[in-house]
């Protein structure tokens, strides 16, 4: 095999075992996370309808969509996001569900995207989607979720950053600028290009006046939320959609506050988002220590519509996993794996394998880790060995002891050993479970 062969794929990564048990770690938190707010997790498949997954999801992100035509001729694409495939699973398999649908999802996703640090072409995201409620206590349950879920984790210092994409769209449609026309527009906020989404607007027909709001919008921003919402709304007087989504945002803003969320929000009036089907509120999460967002949400009051389903009003978030093990790698957090047995045996002949293996089953039997000296080494390689690889204990069998229903037990940290009934061995190694057990 060519050497370049042998290289990960660009963008693509092996996540080796303490990697893993991060990622499993950060997982098992969403995952009781879910259940304590009501979310049954449901799996979909991560090959869909390249149109499924195209249709919605914003310019920058179809191109860079892992998309092949299969073996059955299907267009086809891994998908990018989540979204997409809950609101299919939505329509197709729980019309009739009771409202509100509170779903989870935990998986892989692929973006041909540029490589570099937090940006992979295979990554991970805890998903939650709340369906059904397009009420400001939705909105509020999703912020409170994302708090939760990034304190839960031991996350300081993050700031949620927060707008209500309708302010803009408001504006826009007003001006009678089509949804494609918005959607560029959006797009290029969401990059931060303030005078190419100004260029844009002007070449879309936007008049001077309406301009001018438009730069005095993409201005604001700031922590105080009473000063954000006057500005907004001194600036959107002319706009009625706009003026009726901000009181729309206020609301949420005002109950989020008074239901006692503790998160450090930051708002901004210019702020976007790439995928297309936004509608409501809309935020993303950041710590000091990353400049890029550790997670995204916002409420997409159209999205299962657009697909051919009933009007359904939705919102969900998005975290990042690979970034937010990044943001707790440089925060100094890192949850300490809980201390492990795990027992080593050592056969001292060839002709004790079968037991050795028999034992192994035994203790595995009563939970314990095992595992037998397979290398076929001699007894000090083997011990030396095993402390390399965090072995707790030994167990040697030698003919002798094992004649008398005995083996040899060895502490490894403590080095010490004594001879012990074969019977007694998994009350030794776990005093308390063996108890427990018996
Ligand atoms: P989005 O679906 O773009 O709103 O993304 C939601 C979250 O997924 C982001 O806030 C990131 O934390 C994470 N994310 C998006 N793209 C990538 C990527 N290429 N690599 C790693 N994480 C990503």
């Amino acid at each position: 095999l060519r050497h370049e062969m042998l290289q990960n794929v660009r963008g693509m990564r092996d996540l080796m075992p303490d990697d893993v048990w991060k990622l499993r770690f950060i997982e098992g938190n969403a995952r009781r996370l879910a259940e304590l707010y009501g979310y049954e997790e449901v799996i979909t498949p991560i090959i869909e309808h390249y149109e499924l997954l195209a249709a919605k999801v914003g310019e920058e992100t179809r191109k860079r969509m892992y998309a092949f035509v299969d073996l059955g001729g299907r267009k086809v694409a891994l998908r990018p996001e989540f979204t997409a495939s809950i609101a299919r699973l939505v329509i197709t398999r729980m019309v009739a569900a009771p409202k509100p649908i509170r779903l989870f999802s935990f998986g892989s996703l692929y973006r041909y995207d540029e490589p570099q640090l937090g940006r992979y072409r295979e990554f991970w995201q805890a998903n939650y989607e709340l369906i059904g409620s397009s009420r400001p206590e939705a909105d509020v349950e999703i912020l409170c979720l994302t708090n939760d879920f990034l304190r839960g984790l031991g996350l300081r210092n993050y700031t949620i950053k927060v707008n209500h994409i309708g302010v803009l769209r408001g504006i826009l449609l007003h001006e009678g600028v089509p949804e494609d026309g918005q959607n560029a527009i959006m797009q290029a906020l969401d990059k931060k290009d303030w005078e190419g989404a100004m260029s844009l607007a002007k070449s879309l027909g936007v008049g001077d006046a309406c301009l001018e709001t438009l730069r005095s919008i993409i201005g604001i921003r700031g922590y105080d939320e009473s000063t954000f919402i006057n500005e907004v709304s001194n600036t959107i007087k002319a706009y009625p959609e706009a003026i009726s989504a901000l009181e729309n945002f206020r609301r949420t803003l005002e109950l989020s506050e008074r239901s006692g969320l503790k998160a450090q929000l930051y708002f901004e009036a210019g702020f976007a988002r790439g995928l297309e089907y936004y509608t409501g509120i809309i935020f993303e999460a950041y710590v000091p220590e990353l400049d890029i967002a550790i997670c995204g949400g916002g409420r997409y009051d159209r999205l299962v519509e657009s697909f051919g389903g009933g009007p359904l009003p939705a919102i969900g978030v998005a975290f990042g996993v690979d970034r937010i093990m990044l943001a707790m790698e440089k925060q100094g957090i890192s949850p300490s794996r809980p201390p492990r047995k795990r027992v080593l045996i050592i056969p001292l002949d060839c002709g004790l394998l079968a037991e050795a293996i028999k034992l192994a089953g035994m203790l595995r039997e009563n939970g314990i880790p095992s595992e037998v000296e397979v290398m076929g080494r001699n007894l000090s390689r083997a011990l030396s060995d095993g402390s390399r690889r965090d072995i707790t204990h030994a167990v040697i069998i030698g003919p002798k002891e094992f004649s008398e229903g005995k083996i040899v037990f060895r502490d490894m940290r403590g080095k010490v050993q004594e001879d012990i009934r074969i019977g007694d061995l998994p009350a030794k190694i776990c005093p308390k479970s063996s108890s427990h057990r018996s």
